[in-house]
């Protein structure tokens, strides 16, 4: 059987096993997919060990996806974009790179939540690894405006000069309203959300965050006291992001919308079970 794996440095809380094995089922690819943990200092030799013993692809995680970058000996133009790798296999002994994170959010938005793009104003909050990656297939998209707002402003201002967008400080966004915000910052793993102005929200709008929760997160209540008319997590993102790697490796596109509404399911079971 094809070997692949998901790796990261914390892994163990990965959902991607559990996602794949779904494709996997659904499309009747013979595959087997694991949870590998690689030593902080020993991403690039885990790697190399991988697919000398015949492994055929690798999604990665936290901390790993710059390195990834790195070692990739080819990249795809959404790779290049995001300067970020999440997806790994071998073509002709030279090992390829993509990134499918953006492609999985706006497959979730437009797919799952039903968030037209195309002319829509669109508020990015964060400046890291996410945002980077989300950039250039929101702009695909052609939105009507794509802001990016960031805690530390400089961050914002040089991420949105490389991609020729107006960015800030959180506060800048004050005053404009938005069809949708998307939250790309990591406050949400310590269950805050960043310190946005009020007002942000068009009659409609959507409140997406990147971070997925059994409840919540402190970014969708922030969202739902500011007027959002809904509120969204990551999950989808996750399932359409798997779907994207899916698809490269296999050139198979599973369907997504049962295996996101079973991982919802598990996802609130556990929660309540918390
Ligand atoms: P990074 O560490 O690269 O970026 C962190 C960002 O969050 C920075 O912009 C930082 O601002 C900001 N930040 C952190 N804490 C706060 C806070 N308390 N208030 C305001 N801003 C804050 O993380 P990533 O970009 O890799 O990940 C961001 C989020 O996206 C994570 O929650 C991750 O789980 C999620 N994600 C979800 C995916 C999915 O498939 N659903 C895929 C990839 C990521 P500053 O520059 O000022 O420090």
């Amino acid at each position: 059987m094809d070997r692949y794996a998901v790796i990261g440095h914390p892994v163990a809380h990965s959902k991607s096993p559990e996602i794949h094995a779904a494709f996997a089922a659904q499309t009747g690819e013979a595959l087997v997919y694991e949870r590998l943990l690689a030593p902080l200092d020993g991403f690039a030799r885990a790697v190399r060990d991988f697919f000398a013993a015949g492994g055929k692809g690798l999604n990665v995680t936290v901390p790993f996806k710059l390195e990834a970058y790195a070692l990739a000996a080819e990249r795809s133009p959404r790779a290049e974009s995001a300067r970020a790798v999440n997806t790994l296999w071998m073509r002709e002994g030279r090992l390829q790179g993509d990134n499918t994170d953006g492609a999985g959010l706006v497959a979730d938005l437009k797919g799952h939540l039903a968030c037209p793009l195309a002319g829509r104003r669109i508020l990015l909050v964060g400046a890291g690894g996410a945002a980077r990656g989300v950039l250039a297939p929101l702009l695909a998209e052609q939105p009507a405006e794509l802001r990016l707002v960031n805690r530390s402003a400089d961050k914002a201002v040089a991420l949105g000069a490389a991609f020729g967008l107006p960015a800030g400080g959180l506060a800048s966004a004050a005053g404009s309203r938005f069809d949708l915000v998307v939250n790309a910052t990591a406050a949400s793993l310590s269950d805050a959300a960043p310190d946005l102005p009020g007002g942000l929200y068009a009659p409609g709008a959507l409140a997406y965050d990147m971070f997925y929760a059994a409840r919540p997160t402190a970014f969708m209540r922030q969202a739902a006291a500011d007027g959002a008319s809904r509120q969204a997590d990551g999950l989808g993102m996750l399932v359409e992001q798997a779907a994207e790697a899916f698809f490269v490796w296999r050139g198979r596109r599973p369907e997504t919308a049962p295996v996101l509404a079973r991982l919802r399911e598990r996802l609130q079971r556990e929660g309540a079970n918390a």
